[in-house]
């Protein structure tokens, strides 16, 4: 396995970079590379891909062992190649990947505040099942329990007034590595094992409201949505 260096997971603010192939290929079904300096991630944990470019060219990222990746690559995350025309790519090669911040920016605050509302619909009792942090879809669902049907305008007005409180805090999003892992902490709530891309402080959330609250199956959903901050979207930081 080629070593490549995930920029994505250190910086979110981070959209370009020039860096060498360190793998490439076609599978047969489109070219393929991988980054030294990965920048771009990859779907996974309920988050969508990033979307961008390297060298002007499409490319949508993939871990190498998840669906979608071609056989043969090397590396641990790779980009398909949408529309490389004459460009060809080598190993050794120096590339300029770019980052769509747009979508970048509106996945990472979805996600980040999607810990938010899971991190207290949990300190309020309830078992996490699964998370979508697809824009216009993001929800997370839980176990309802067996017990009486829940209050749910109580529980809907309770995890929303704590989230707000979280964002007007500003709290911070801070990461570690642990035993190997890499643990998100958010709003202090608990450390969670993941890999996405989160805001460095809450207070760049904007917009958040709860969409729906109900349990249908045994199963809790919450609705949510919420944006990133416009300032931010040049990258350009503010404080
Ligand atoms: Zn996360």
């Amino acid at each position: 396995m080629i070593e490549q260096h995930h920029l994505y997971l250190e910086d979110t603010y981070r959209f370009t970079v020039t860096t060498a192939v360190v793998d490439a290929g076609d599978a047969g079904d489109g070219p393929w590379l991988a980054l030294a300096e990965n920048v771009f991630h990859p779907q996974g944990g309920g988050q969508p891909a990033d979307t961008g470019t390297v060298d002007g060219v499409p490319v949508r990222p993939y871990k190498a062992t998840g669906t979608g990746a071609p056989p043969g690559a090397r590396a641990a995350h790779v980009v398909r190649l949408g529309h490389p025309g004459d460009r060809n790519f080598a190993p050794g090669e120096l590339v300029t990947a770019a980052v769509d911040r747009t979508a970048r920016l509106r996945h990472a605050a979805l996600h980040t505040c999607g810990h938010v509302v899971d991190g207290f619909v949990r300190q309020a009792g309830y078992r996490h099942r699964v998370s979508n942090h697809f824009p216009g879809q993001a929800r997370i669902e839980f176990d309802a329990g067996d017990g009486p049907r829940p209050d749910l305008a109580r529980l809907a007005a309770e995890v929303e007034e704590r989230t707000r409180q979280a964002i007007d805090a500003g709290l911070r999003v801070g990461a570690e590595q642990r035993d190997g892992r890499r643990l998100v902490t958010v709003a202090g709530l608990p450390a969670d094992p993941c890999g996405g891309t989160h805001v460095t402080s809450l207070d760049r959330l904007t917009g958040f409201a709860l969409r729906s609250v109900k349990v249908k199956g045994g199963v809790l959903k919450v609705g949510y949505r919420v944006e990133h901050k416009a300032g931010h979207m040049a990258g350009q930081k503010e404080d």
